[in-house]
């Protein structure tokens, strides 16, 4: 009986397994939206312990996504996280936050500014200077 579909049926199991693992691997569970300079992207985990990483923990609970430039399963992008005062989502560019012990959004850091280090205000006082870098990349689309 199962003989006479094996064809047909082991295309559609072929199908499910991709479907399952898709749903357990690769369907983002969301968009993370960074609410200081709107970059969105899909993630596909959140938590301090990306699945398929070796021993990876992450200082803080991080929204991820499976690197999309390689097939190496345990390449993850770190999208970014909570500032831990004002609770926004932020993304990790340095424009946005930076990690001192825990995530902060820049505006809460300029705001709290002296409870940092001078390291950090150097840093940050680095950060403002803008860089202006021409896109001169073509992008090499076919
Ligand atoms: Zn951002
Ligand atoms: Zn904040």
């Amino acid at each position: 009986m199962l003989r006479a579909q094996r064809g047909k049926e082991s295309k559609e199991r072929f199908l499910w397994t991709l479907e399952m693992a898709c749903e357990t691997e690769c369907r983002p569970l969301g968009v993370f939206t960074c609410q200081l300079c709107a970059l969105t992207a899909p993630y596909s985990y959140v938590g301090q312990k990306p699945p398929d990483t070796q021993s990876v923990v992450l200082l803080e609970e991080s929204y991820v996504m499976k690197d999309p430039f390689t097939s190496d399963k345990d390449r993850f992008l770190i999208l970014g996280s909570k500032c831990s005062l004002c609770s926004r989502l932020v993304c990790v560019g340095p424009e946005c936050s930076l990690f001192y012990s825990k995530r902060f959004c820049l505006p809460c850091v300029q705001e709290n500014i002296d409870a940092f280090p001078q390291e950090i205000r150097q840093d940050l006082e680095k950060r403002k200077v803008p860089s202006k870098r021409p896109a001169s990349q073509p992008s090499s689309r076919t």
